[in-house]
């Protein structure tokens, strides 16, 4: 999920529901991210709550008060949610799997 500012983000939340969120187990600790949304995938790597199914659904989306898809831990995201961005890539393709159009790239 992109910046909240980006009005898009807040109705939508497909990269939230399409990927595997996973990152070095210590990132979790280090932006604050509570235990229960998280889970252990190996010794060293742990992931978004949800994330790690067949159908991905994160259980901190539509969790926070900005619009009815924001993140509940916007703040404390995960670097790989930080990293997609409207109308790149991993955005058109999550969108496209939900049914929805891609978005032109802000200018
Ligand atoms: S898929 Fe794109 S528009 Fe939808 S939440 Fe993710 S970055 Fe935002
Ligand atoms: S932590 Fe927030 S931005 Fe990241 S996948 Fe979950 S709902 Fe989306």
């Amino acid at each position: 999920m992109s910046d909240s500012g980006n009005l898009p983000c807040l109705t939508c939340g497909a990269c939230c529901k399409s990927y595997r969120v996973s990152f070095y187990w210590t990132e979790g600790l280090e932006r604050g991210l509570p235990d229960g949304l998280t889970e252990q995938l190996t010794p060293h790597l742990s992931c978004m709550r949800g994330t790690n199914a067949s159908r991905p659904y994160c259980i901190a989306l539509g969790k926070g008060d900005a619009g009815p898809m924001a993140c509940g831990v916007y703040a404390q995201r995960p670097q790989a949610c930080r990293e997609v961005e409207i109308g790149d890539e991993k955005c058109t393709r999550a969108r496209g799997l939900h049914g929805l159009p891609a978005i032109p790239v802000p200018a």
